[in-house]
């Protein structure tokens, strides 16, 4: 295709595969259908009707001249007549004319026709067998030679027919053997026929165009073309006709030429009909037929109908078809587009499965990392605990130890002078000291044991804090503090005791370095019930300067510290909410209005005792 068709094809292409231009070709097919329909539908009814006509016209043609040459050659059957041959001899005989009278009124009967005479060359009759007046028509007749004519019985009405027999004598016109028939019975099976058929009209005209014989009575002695006044008075004067010449039925000329044509009768309520006519040579006569088109008309009407809505069901199926080719095109699309998607989806959902297990293989490598990292530092808080514990030990030890060594070789002294009571006291003073001193040691026992391994049991709280106390007892003591335990005996809660002691000694070991400097050191731990007794939240409270805000947020951060270098680590608190956590609880921390709160939740054991306090 030329580069410069290219769009314009492409905008029909668009055009055709509207909606609108469907509905468009719709409209378009029906009217074209409701046309071609009719015209077809009309024109075949017409020329079905018309050879109908044709057919029915050579019927009535038939039907007439059989009637009419019925009795042909009566006439001259009777010229050779006797009776008749004698009359010519001799006209004036009365005898003669009754013998023939007689004669013709027997051949009347049985030939069944309406009347015979016998007249001179002039018309005048002679004998006859009915006693009816010749008609008026007859001398013109004689005197044109005629052998037949038609002519109006003023009597009945009807239009009858005479056939002449001229007789000569001596190659001389002697007279004229007249049989008369009247047409009016076969007119009558016309009008019947006309009756019972109301859509056909079958006419008869005269060499005048005049009717003479029709199916429709009110139509007859009608003009079948047009009479001008002169021509209409001609005709009425010719006394051919019994009454009065009917209107102008104006049929063109142009019938004579084509068979079938439309025509419109100028009567009242006249309806279009199909006009066809025969000739009737020999006889002079033109035989109509008038036929009814409204069937047609409504056939074609019909037909239209059905070809219009033929024409829609074109529309509507190619509309169909093409709505169906739009929709089985989008379906495709569709289904490209969602196996597209879906390929899209899984190729997305393949990456990220792989990022997936990326990430979490990065995060396992985390948490081993993490938990490698907590273990170290664990085991770096415990060195911490171990340093300030070692520190405590030798200043706890070697005070015993000095006091052992002086009090030995004063025992020793004492012996010498046979003190014995001395010296039983002095034993004593010394075993107090070795118990204090092996107190000191279970609990170092106690912290290097390894934590990891053991498993949580009822534990006696206000021993656990005595036993902290005790390990920081040589600070305590040296900076005079005083302390609050308000805590039931009996209470037991669901730990581990060396961690729980060491989240303690953590705790009062922070509020002893926050109070070091302060006028009032006062330490209180308290115990308050939660959850109807299931749990315990334990307080350890000091009366330091406490934290900043900024630094209360930061408190529990690893190597968050804000002690001097080489006196704190910043992992006591990490450590401690850490156990406190695996023992199912929380620490937190909170700001007093003098001092701080470091408290933790634990799950309750028993109960056994009323809170009450004890000063250690
Ligand atoms: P470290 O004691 O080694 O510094 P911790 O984790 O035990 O590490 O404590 C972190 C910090 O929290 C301390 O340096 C101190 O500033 C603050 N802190 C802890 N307890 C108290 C307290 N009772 N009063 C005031 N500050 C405290």
């Amino acid at each position: 295709m030329p580069e410069s068709l290219r769009p314009r094809a492409l905008r029909l292409l668009r055009l055709l595969g509207r909606p609108g231009f469907h509905l468009f070709l719709t409209g378009l097919l029906m009217v074209l259908g409701f046309v071609l329909a009719h015209r077809l539908s009309e024109r075949s009814g017409r020329e079905q009707l018309s050879a109908l006509s044709t057919e029915r016209l050579e019927l009535y043609a038939s039907n007439l001249a059989a009637e009419l040459g019925r009795h042909a050659s009566l006439p001259s059957l009777l010229a050779i007549a006797p009776t008749l041959q004698a009359l010519m001899q001799a006209p004036d005989d009365p005898e003669r004319r009754r013998a023939a009278s007689h004669m013709l009124a027997r051949v009347n009967v049985r030939a069944g026709t309406h009347q015979i005479f016998f007249a001179t060359p002039q018309g005048q009759v002679l004998s006859a067998s009915e006693p009816l007046a010749p008609p008026a028509r007859l001398p013109e007749a004689l005197a044109q030679g005629r052998s037949h004519f038609f002519a109006a019985d003023p009597n009945t009405g009807s239009t009858d027919f005479y056939l002449l027999h001229p007789m000569r004598q001596a190659s001389q016109a002697a007279g004229v053997i007249v049989v008369r028939f009247n047409l009016a019975p076969l007119e009558a099976t016309w009008l019947d026929l006309g009756l019972r058929s109301q859509g056909e009209r079958i006419l008869v005209a005269d060499d005048q165009d005049v009717v003479i014989m029709s199916s429709v009575q009110a139509l007859k002695y009608a003009v079948l073309d047009h009479a001008d006044p002169s021509r209409r008075q001609a005709l009425q004067a010719s006394a051919r006709y019994p009454q009065a010449i009917g209107p102008d039925l104006d049929l063109p000329a142009s019938l004579e030429v084509h068979q079938g044509l439309q025509v419109k009768l100028p009567l009242p309520g006249a309806k279009t009909m199909l006009a066809q006519q025969r000739q009737i040579v020999p006889l002079g006569l033109r035989l109509v037929a008038l036929s009814d088109l409204t069937e047609v008309r409504q056939r074609a009407q019909l037909a239209a109908w059905g070809g219009a809505a033929f024409g829609a069901s074109v529309g509507l199926l190619v509309l169909h078809l093409s709505s169906r080719r739009r929709a089985l095109r989008q379906l495709t699309q569709a289904q490209a587009d969602l196996r597209q998607a879906h390929a899209q989806l899984e190729q997305l959902v393949d990456s990220r499965t792989a990022e997936l297990r990326q990430t979490n293989d990065a995060l396992k490598t985390q948490i081993a990392q993490r938990l490698q990292t907590e273990g170290e530092l664990l085991q770096a808080s415990k060195l911490a605990v171990l340093g300030q514990m070692s520190a405590g030990l030798s200043h706890e030890v070697n005070q015993p130890l000095t006091a052992l060594r002086a009090l030995a070789r004063n025992s020793m002294r004492l012996l010498e002078a046979g003190r014995q009571d001395a010296v039983a006291a002095n034993l004593q003073i010394m075993d107090d000291m070795v118990e204090r001193m092996s107190q000191i040691t279970r609990q170092l026992k106690s912290f290097a044991r390894k934590a990891d391994e053991q498993v949580t049991s009822a534990v006696s709280l206000l021993d656990c804090v005595r036993n902290a106390l005790l390990l920081l007892e040589h600070r305590s003591r040296a900076l005079g503090l005083a302390t609050e335990i308000d805590l039931p005996p009996g209470l037991r809660v669901r730990a581990e005791a060396n961690r729980l002691e060491q989240v303690l000694v953590n705790l009062f070991g922070n509020a002893i370095d926050a109070m070091q400097h302060e006028a009032e050191r006062r330490l209180r731990v308290r115990a308050v019930a939660q959850d109807a007794g299931q749990r315990v939240l334990v307080q350890v409270q000091d009366c330091g300067p406490g934290v900043g805000e900024a630094d209360l947020a930061r408190l529990f951060e690893p190597f968050f510290t804000t002690k001097p270098a080489g006196e704190g680590l910043g992992l006591g608190l990490v450590i401690s909410a850490k156990i406190v956590h695996e023992f199912g609880g929380t620490l937190r921390a909170e700001k007093l209005a003098q001092g701080m709160s470091f408290e933790f939740d634990l799950a309750v054991e028993s109960w056994t005792a009323v809170p009450e306090t004890h000063d250690v």
